[in-house]
Protein backbone atom coordinates (compact mmCIF):
# COMPACT_ATOMS: atom_id res chain seq x y z
CA UNK A 1 0.00 0.00 0.00
CA UNK A 2 3.08 1.90 0.00
CA UNK A 3 2.37 2.92 -3.50
CA UNK A 4 -1.02 4.59 -2.78
CA UNK A 5 0.14 6.62 0.27
CA UNK A 6 2.82 7.94 -2.04
CA UNK A 7 0.45 8.77 -5.11
CA UNK A 8 2.61 11.34 -7.07
CA UNK A 9 1.11 14.47 -8.72
CA UNK A 10 1.95 13.11 -12.84
CA UNK A 11 3.14 16.05 -14.66
CA UNK A 12 3.92 13.56 -17.21
CA UNK A 13 2.23 13.32 -20.90
CA UNK A 14 0.84 10.20 -19.58
CA UNK A 15 -0.30 8.05 -17.46
CA UNK A 16 -1.98 11.14 -16.42
CA UNK A 17 -4.33 11.72 -12.96
CA UNK A 18 -7.18 9.66 -12.65
CA UNK A 19 -10.61 11.15 -10.98
CA UNK A 20 -12.15 9.38 -7.37
CA UNK A 21 -14.87 8.13 -9.83
CA UNK A 22 -12.14 6.65 -12.14
CA UNK A 23 -10.32 5.33 -9.52
CA UNK A 24 -13.41 3.88 -7.74
CA UNK A 25 -14.28 2.02 -10.57
CA UNK A 26 -11.18 0.06 -11.02
CA UNK A 27 -12.20 -1.75 -7.89
CA UNK A 28 -15.45 -2.80 -8.40
CA UNK A 29 -15.78 -6.74 -8.86
CA UNK A 30 -15.20 -8.49 -11.84
CA UNK A 31 -17.63 -8.73 -15.22
CA UNK A 32 -18.69 -11.14 -17.81
CA UNK A 33 -18.52 -9.11 -20.86
CA UNK A 34 -20.73 -11.17 -22.28
CA UNK A 35 -24.31 -9.38 -20.69
CA UNK A 36 -26.08 -6.62 -20.80
CA UNK A 37 -24.54 -4.81 -18.87
CA UNK A 38 -21.27 -4.87 -20.26
CA UNK A 39 -22.75 -4.21 -23.82
CA UNK A 40 -24.34 -1.14 -22.18
CA UNK A 41 -21.23 0.35 -20.82
CA UNK A 42 -18.99 -0.34 -24.48
CA UNK A 43 -21.82 1.39 -25.98
CA UNK A 44 -21.48 4.56 -23.53
CA UNK A 45 -17.94 4.76 -24.44
CA UNK A 46 -17.82 4.45 -28.19
CA UNK A 47 -20.90 7.67 -27.89
CA UNK A 48 -18.89 8.83 -25.29
CA UNK A 49 -15.55 8.80 -27.73
CA UNK A 50 -18.56 10.35 -31.05
CA UNK A 51 -18.90 13.11 -28.40
CA UNK A 52 -15.78 13.51 -27.47
CA UNK A 53 -13.99 13.45 -31.12
CA UNK A 54 -16.88 15.51 -32.63
CA UNK A 55 -17.68 13.07 -34.95
CA UNK A 56 -20.69 10.45 -36.34
CA UNK A 57 -17.84 7.80 -37.48
CA UNK A 58 -17.94 4.09 -35.66
CA UNK A 59 -15.25 3.72 -33.19
CA UNK A 60 -13.17 0.38 -32.47
CA UNK A 61 -11.68 -0.52 -28.83
CA UNK A 62 -8.39 -2.42 -28.82
CA UNK A 63 -6.96 -4.07 -26.22
CA UNK A 64 -3.61 -2.85 -26.76
CA UNK A 65 -1.80 0.49 -25.60
CA UNK A 66 -2.05 3.22 -28.54
CA UNK A 67 1.17 2.20 -30.89
CA UNK A 68 -1.50 -1.04 -31.09
CA UNK A 69 -4.00 1.02 -32.79
CA UNK A 70 -1.50 2.62 -34.45
CA UNK A 71 -0.29 -0.53 -36.11
CA UNK A 72 -4.04 -1.83 -36.65
CA UNK A 73 -4.81 1.21 -38.50
CA UNK A 74 -1.43 0.26 -40.73
CA UNK A 75 -2.81 -3.24 -41.11
CA UNK A 76 -6.08 -2.23 -41.47
CA UNK A 77 -5.94 0.27 -44.31
CA UNK A 78 -2.88 -0.57 -46.69
CA UNK A 79 -1.58 -3.12 -48.82
CA UNK A 80 2.09 -4.09 -49.21
CA UNK A 81 4.04 -0.93 -51.48
CA UNK A 82 1.12 1.32 -50.86
CA UNK A 83 2.20 4.48 -50.44
CA UNK A 84 1.68 6.95 -47.28
CA UNK A 85 2.98 10.59 -46.83
CA UNK A 86 3.95 11.28 -43.04
CA UNK A 87 4.34 14.88 -41.56
CA UNK A 88 6.91 13.76 -39.38
CA UNK A 89 8.58 15.95 -36.60
CA UNK A 90 9.37 14.10 -33.81
CA UNK A 91 9.32 10.69 -31.57
CA UNK A 92 5.63 9.86 -32.71
CA UNK A 93 5.93 11.03 -36.08
CA UNK A 94 8.94 8.59 -36.80
CA UNK A 95 6.93 6.02 -34.85
CA UNK A 96 4.49 6.06 -37.64
CA UNK A 97 7.23 5.47 -40.38
CA UNK A 98 8.53 2.66 -38.32
CA UNK A 99 5.21 1.37 -38.63
CA UNK A 100 4.47 1.91 -42.37
CA UNK A 101 8.05 0.80 -42.79
CA UNK A 102 7.95 -2.17 -41.20
CA UNK A 103 4.87 -3.44 -43.55
CA UNK A 104 6.54 -3.21 -46.72
CA UNK A 105 4.56 0.12 -47.02
CA UNK A 106 6.58 3.15 -49.21
CA UNK A 107 6.77 6.17 -46.91
CA UNK A 108 7.07 10.02 -47.69
CA UNK A 109 8.29 11.96 -45.04
CA UNK A 110 7.52 15.55 -44.61
CA UNK A 111 9.85 16.69 -41.94
CA UNK A 112 9.93 19.81 -39.88
CA UNK A 113 12.44 21.12 -37.26
CA UNK A 114 12.28 19.61 -34.45
CA UNK A 115 9.90 21.95 -32.20
CA UNK A 116 8.47 23.52 -35.31
CA UNK A 117 4.64 22.65 -36.29
CA UNK A 118 4.51 21.06 -39.65
CA UNK A 119 4.48 23.37 -42.44
CA UNK A 120 1.47 22.04 -44.15
CA UNK A 121 2.13 24.19 -47.41
CA UNK A 122 4.76 21.81 -47.80
CA UNK A 123 2.28 18.71 -47.13
CA UNK A 124 0.36 20.08 -50.06
CA UNK A 125 3.40 20.35 -52.44
CA UNK A 126 4.60 17.01 -51.11
CA UNK A 127 0.72 15.51 -52.12
CA UNK A 128 0.44 17.43 -55.73
CA UNK A 129 4.11 15.95 -56.36
CA UNK A 130 3.27 12.45 -55.92
CA UNK A 131 -0.08 11.03 -57.40
CA UNK A 132 0.70 7.77 -56.08
CA UNK A 133 0.18 8.94 -52.34
CA UNK A 134 -2.64 6.96 -50.97
CA UNK A 135 -2.94 8.60 -47.86
CA UNK A 136 -1.57 11.32 -45.11
CA UNK A 137 -0.48 10.72 -41.51
CA UNK A 138 -0.34 13.28 -39.18
CA UNK A 139 0.18 13.93 -35.05
CA UNK A 140 -2.20 16.34 -33.80
CA UNK A 141 0.13 16.76 -30.63
CA UNK A 142 3.65 15.79 -30.76
CA UNK A 143 3.86 14.66 -27.51
CA UNK A 144 7.86 14.66 -27.36
CA UNK A 145 7.93 18.27 -28.29
CA UNK A 146 4.78 19.34 -27.53
CA UNK A 147 4.21 21.40 -30.67
CA UNK A 148 0.31 21.11 -32.12
CA UNK A 149 -0.12 20.61 -35.70
CA UNK A 150 -2.60 22.77 -37.76
CA UNK A 151 -5.29 19.68 -38.09
CA UNK A 152 -8.18 21.99 -40.17
CA UNK A 153 -5.10 23.06 -42.87
CA UNK A 154 -3.66 19.29 -42.79
CA UNK A 155 -7.32 18.14 -43.80
CA UNK A 156 -7.53 20.23 -46.16
CA UNK A 157 -4.21 20.05 -48.24
CA UNK A 158 -4.38 16.50 -47.65
CA UNK A 159 -8.05 15.94 -48.66
CA UNK A 160 -7.57 13.89 -51.99
CA UNK A 161 -6.67 10.88 -50.11
CA UNK A 162 -7.46 9.53 -46.65
CA UNK A 163 -6.09 11.42 -43.48
CA UNK A 164 -5.09 9.30 -40.72
CA UNK A 165 -4.35 11.61 -37.54
CA UNK A 166 -3.10 10.43 -34.45
CA UNK A 167 -4.68 12.24 -31.16
CA UNK A 168 -3.05 10.19 -29.06
CA UNK A 169 -1.92 13.35 -26.78
CA UNK A 170 -4.32 16.11 -27.84
CA UNK A 171 -7.85 14.35 -28.01
CA UNK A 172 -9.68 15.93 -24.49
CA UNK A 173 -7.18 18.79 -24.82
CA UNK A 174 -7.20 20.64 -28.19
CA UNK A 175 -9.75 21.44 -30.32
CA UNK A 176 -10.77 18.56 -32.45
CA UNK A 177 -13.19 18.54 -35.12
CA UNK A 178 -13.22 15.10 -36.67
CA UNK A 179 -16.38 15.48 -38.76
CA UNK A 180 -16.23 19.19 -39.69
CA UNK A 181 -12.62 18.88 -40.46
CA UNK A 182 -13.20 16.15 -42.89
CA UNK A 183 -10.84 13.63 -41.00
CA UNK A 184 -11.04 9.95 -41.48
CA UNK A 185 -9.10 8.31 -39.67
CA UNK A 186 -8.64 8.89 -35.67
CA UNK A 187 -6.39 7.08 -33.24
CA UNK A 188 -5.63 7.36 -29.26
CA UNK A 189 -6.20 6.36 -25.84
CA UNK A 190 -7.48 6.90 -22.51
CA UNK A 191 -3.96 7.74 -20.76
CA UNK A 192 -3.31 11.34 -21.79
CA UNK A 193 -5.91 14.29 -21.92
CA UNK A 194 -9.10 11.63 -21.54
CA UNK A 195 -8.18 10.92 -18.13
CA UNK A 196 -8.33 7.49 -18.06
CA UNK A 197 -5.94 4.60 -17.22
CA UNK A 198 -3.60 2.96 -20.15
CA UNK A 199 -4.18 -0.62 -21.37
CA UNK A 200 -6.66 0.00 -24.46
CA UNK A 201 -7.02 2.32 -27.57
CA UNK A 202 -9.14 2.98 -29.66
CA UNK A 203 -9.70 4.29 -33.09
CA UNK A 204 -12.53 6.06 -35.27
CA UNK A 205 -13.25 5.25 -38.49
CA UNK A 206 -15.00 7.19 -41.95
CA UNK A 207 -17.19 5.73 -44.89
CA UNK A 208 -14.07 6.41 -46.67
CA UNK A 209 -12.06 4.54 -43.87
CA UNK A 210 -14.55 1.47 -44.28
CA UNK A 211 -13.75 1.86 -47.95
CA UNK A 212 -10.16 1.48 -47.86
CA UNK A 213 -9.92 -1.34 -45.06
CA UNK A 214 -12.23 -3.36 -47.87
CA UNK A 215 -9.25 -3.41 -50.11
CA UNK A 216 -6.54 -3.13 -47.75
CA UNK A 217 -4.73 -6.59 -47.98
CA UNK A 218 -1.82 -6.68 -45.62
CA UNK A 219 -2.20 -9.97 -43.10
CA UNK A 220 -4.03 -9.13 -39.82
CA UNK A 221 -5.75 -11.53 -36.81
CA UNK A 222 -5.82 -9.99 -33.59
CA UNK A 223 -6.81 -6.17 -34.78
CA UNK A 224 -8.69 -6.92 -38.14
CA UNK A 225 -11.48 -3.73 -37.62
CA UNK A 226 -14.07 -6.10 -39.55
CA UNK A 227 -14.10 -8.44 -36.51
CA UNK A 228 -14.27 -5.25 -34.18
CA UNK A 229 -17.75 -4.13 -35.56
CA UNK A 230 -19.45 -7.54 -36.72
CA UNK A 231 -18.51 -9.77 -33.85
CA UNK A 232 -21.36 -10.23 -31.73
CA UNK A 233 -23.91 -10.21 -34.01
CA UNK A 234 -27.28 -7.94 -34.83
CA UNK A 235 -26.12 -5.18 -34.96
CA UNK A 236 -24.26 -4.69 -31.56
CA UNK A 237 -20.90 -3.93 -31.01
CA UNK A 238 -19.14 -6.31 -29.11
CA UNK A 239 -15.51 -7.02 -28.52
CA UNK A 240 -14.41 -9.94 -30.79
CA UNK A 241 -11.73 -11.22 -27.90
CA UNK A 242 -11.62 -10.97 -23.99
CA UNK A 243 -11.66 -7.37 -23.44
CA UNK A 244 -10.39 -5.35 -20.82
CA UNK A 245 -13.47 -4.96 -18.79
CA UNK A 246 -11.77 -3.17 -16.32
CA UNK A 247 -9.94 -0.51 -17.82
CA UNK A 248 -12.90 -0.15 -19.62
CA UNK A 249 -14.95 0.37 -17.14
CA UNK A 250 -12.55 2.92 -15.32
CA UNK A 251 -12.78 4.81 -18.83
CA UNK A 252 -16.51 4.59 -19.04
CA UNK A 253 -16.13 6.97 -15.41
CA UNK A 254 -13.46 8.91 -16.64
CA UNK A 255 -15.47 9.96 -19.83
CA UNK A 256 -18.55 10.51 -17.66
CA UNK A 257 -16.55 13.09 -16.08
CA UNK A 258 -15.38 14.52 -19.42
CA UNK A 259 -18.85 15.00 -20.78
CA UNK A 260 -19.53 17.13 -17.90
CA UNK A 261 -17.17 19.69 -19.13
CA UNK A 262 -18.01 21.54 -22.14
CA UNK A 263 -15.18 21.16 -25.20
CA UNK A 264 -14.50 24.71 -25.80
CA UNK A 265 -14.37 24.81 -21.40
CA UNK A 266 -11.67 22.13 -21.22
CA UNK A 267 -9.91 23.44 -24.55
CA UNK A 268 -9.85 26.61 -22.85
CA UNK A 269 -8.69 25.40 -19.59
CA UNK A 270 -5.95 23.71 -20.96
CA UNK A 271 -4.83 26.70 -22.91
CA UNK A 272 -4.48 27.65 -19.37
CA UNK A 273 -2.48 25.26 -18.28
CA UNK A 274 -0.16 25.91 -21.02
CA UNK A 275 0.44 29.70 -20.88
CA UNK A 276 1.16 29.13 -16.72
CA UNK A 277 3.85 26.55 -17.96
CA UNK A 278 5.00 28.21 -20.30
CA UNK A 279 5.65 31.97 -18.57
CA UNK A 280 7.08 29.16 -15.41
CA UNK A 281 9.69 27.72 -17.38
CA UNK A 282 10.84 31.20 -19.60
CA UNK A 283 11.15 32.73 -15.42
CA UNK A 284 13.53 30.17 -14.53
CA UNK A 285 15.53 31.05 -17.83
CA UNK A 286 15.36 28.20 -19.69
CA UNK A 287 14.48 28.30 -23.52
CA UNK A 288 11.45 26.40 -24.71
CA UNK A 289 11.33 24.28 -27.17
CA UNK A 290 7.93 23.99 -27.20
CA UNK A 291 6.56 26.67 -29.28
CA UNK A 292 5.26 29.90 -27.66
CA UNK A 293 1.65 29.92 -28.32
CA UNK A 294 -1.88 28.96 -27.24
CA UNK A 295 -2.14 25.77 -29.42
CA UNK A 296 0.72 24.40 -27.35
CA UNK A 297 -1.33 23.49 -24.76
CA UNK A 298 -0.77 19.80 -23.52
CA UNK A 299 2.71 19.63 -22.67
CA UNK A 300 5.93 22.05 -22.99
CA UNK A 301 9.09 21.18 -23.39
CA UNK A 302 11.93 23.47 -22.16
CA UNK A 303 15.88 22.90 -22.59
CA UNK A 304 17.87 22.42 -19.19
CA UNK A 305 20.59 24.59 -17.83
CA UNK A 306 24.07 23.73 -19.44
CA UNK A 307 25.47 20.56 -17.49
CA UNK A 308 22.54 19.47 -15.95
CA UNK A 309 21.29 15.80 -15.84
CA UNK A 310 17.40 15.47 -16.80
CA UNK A 311 17.57 12.45 -14.89
CA UNK A 312 18.64 13.65 -11.70
CA UNK A 313 16.21 16.82 -12.14
CA UNK A 314 13.29 14.00 -12.65
CA UNK A 315 14.44 12.64 -9.60
CA UNK A 316 15.29 14.79 -7.09
CA UNK A 317 11.61 16.91 -8.13
CA UNK A 318 9.95 13.55 -7.78
CA UNK A 319 11.30 12.82 -4.34
CA UNK A 320 11.66 16.37 -2.62
CA UNK A 321 7.84 17.31 -4.05
CA UNK A 322 6.19 14.20 -5.36
CA UNK A 323 5.62 15.97 -9.07
CA UNK A 324 6.74 13.69 -11.54
CA UNK A 325 8.23 15.37 -14.66
CA UNK A 326 9.69 13.21 -17.93
CA UNK A 327 12.75 13.64 -19.87
CA UNK A 328 11.98 15.48 -23.20
CA UNK A 329 13.97 14.68 -26.14
CA UNK A 330 17.95 15.54 -26.47
CA UNK A 331 18.38 17.85 -29.66
CA UNK A 332 22.27 19.10 -30.40
CA UNK A 333 23.24 17.20 -26.98
CA UNK A 334 21.27 19.11 -25.12
CA UNK A 335 19.00 18.15 -22.64
CA UNK A 336 15.40 18.77 -22.13
CA UNK A 337 12.67 18.31 -19.58
CA UNK A 338 9.27 17.75 -20.08
CA UNK A 339 6.18 19.00 -17.91
CA UNK A 340 2.57 17.60 -19.13
CA UNK A 341 -0.40 19.72 -18.14
CA UNK A 342 -2.93 17.41 -19.81
CA UNK A 343 -6.02 15.69 -18.76
CA UNK A 344 -7.62 15.90 -14.54
CA UNK A 345 -4.76 19.11 -14.31
CA UNK A 346 -5.88 22.45 -12.74
CA UNK A 347 -3.69 25.56 -12.52
CA UNK A 348 -1.88 25.23 -9.51
CA UNK A 349 -0.64 21.82 -9.90
CA UNK A 350 1.29 23.34 -12.42
CA UNK A 351 2.47 26.29 -10.02
CA UNK A 352 3.57 23.14 -8.00
CA UNK A 353 5.33 21.65 -10.77
CA UNK A 354 7.13 25.28 -12.04
CA UNK A 355 8.07 25.70 -8.53
CA UNK A 356 9.40 21.91 -7.44
CA UNK A 357 11.82 22.36 -10.34
CA UNK A 358 12.79 26.05 -9.88
CA UNK A 359 14.08 24.98 -6.41
CA UNK A 360 15.84 22.01 -7.83
CA UNK A 361 17.28 23.93 -10.61
CA UNK A 362 18.59 26.51 -7.67
CA UNK A 363 20.33 23.83 -6.54
CA UNK A 364 22.05 21.97 -9.46
CA UNK A 365 23.08 25.32 -10.29
CA UNK A 366 24.22 26.83 -7.40
CA UNK A 367 22.16 30.04 -7.82
CA UNK A 368 19.32 31.62 -5.99
CA UNK A 369 15.92 32.90 -8.27
CA UNK A 370 13.84 33.44 -4.92
CA UNK A 371 10.78 31.24 -6.72
CA UNK A 372 10.70 34.03 -9.95
CA UNK A 373 9.84 31.31 -11.67
CA UNK A 374 6.49 30.07 -9.84
CA UNK A 375 5.48 34.11 -8.88
CA UNK A 376 5.46 34.46 -12.56
CA UNK A 377 3.49 31.16 -12.95
CA UNK A 378 0.99 32.51 -10.06
CA UNK A 379 0.52 35.85 -11.14
CA UNK A 380 -0.28 34.29 -15.01
CA UNK A 381 -3.05 32.29 -12.58
CA UNK A 382 -4.15 35.27 -11.24
CA UNK A 383 -4.17 37.29 -14.94
CA UNK A 384 -6.41 34.80 -16.35
CA UNK A 385 -8.80 34.83 -13.09
CA UNK A 386 -8.93 38.64 -13.64
CA UNK A 387 -9.35 38.14 -17.34
CA UNK A 388 -13.35 39.79 -19.11
CA UNK A 389 -15.61 36.61 -19.24
CA UNK A 390 -13.07 34.33 -16.91
CA UNK A 391 -16.17 33.28 -15.40
CA UNK A 392 -16.26 30.33 -14.36
CA UNK A 393 -12.69 30.24 -13.96
CA UNK A 394 -11.58 28.41 -17.02
CA UNK A 395 -12.78 25.26 -15.43
CA UNK A 396 -10.85 22.91 -12.87
CA UNK A 397 -12.87 19.99 -12.75
CA UNK A 398 -10.28 18.26 -10.15
CA UNK A 399 -11.20 21.24 -8.18
CA UNK A 400 -15.08 20.02 -7.52
CA UNK A 401 -14.33 16.24 -7.08
C1 LIG B 1 1.50 8.36 -26.06
C2 LIG B 1 1.48 8.49 -27.52
C3 LIG B 1 1.46 7.38 -28.39
C4 LIG B 1 1.65 5.95 -27.98
O1 LIG B 1 1.06 5.54 -26.87
P1 LIG B 1 1.30 4.16 -26.13
O2 LIG B 1 0.03 4.04 -25.37
O3 LIG B 1 2.52 4.33 -25.29
O4 LIG B 1 1.46 3.09 -27.14
C5 LIG B 1 1.36 7.63 -29.73
N1 LIG B 1 1.30 8.87 -30.21
C6 LIG B 1 1.33 9.95 -29.43
C7 LIG B 1 1.27 11.30 -30.04
C8 LIG B 1 1.42 9.80 -28.04
O5 LIG B 1 1.46 10.88 -27.26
Amino acid sequence: MDDVARAELLMVPGPTPLGPATMAAGALPMLDERTEEFTKLLHFVTTGLQSLLQTRNDQLIFTASITGAMEAAVENLFSRGDCVLVASNGMFGRRWVDICGAHGLRVIEVNGPLGEATDMDAVGTAMRADSSIRAAICVHCETSTGVVADLRRFAEVADEVLTIVDCASSAGACELRTDDWGIDVVVGGPQKALQGPPGISFVSVSSRGWARHAEATLPRFYFDWSHALTVGGSGTQAAPWTPAVGVIRQFAAAIRELLAEPADTRTARHVALGKVARTGLKAMGLTLLTPDVEESCAVTVAFLPDGVKCRNVIDDVASAFGVRLAAGPTVDDKETIRMGHLGRVQMLDVVSAVAGLELVLDRATNRRTDGRAAAAALATVRALLEEPGADPIPGTPGGLA
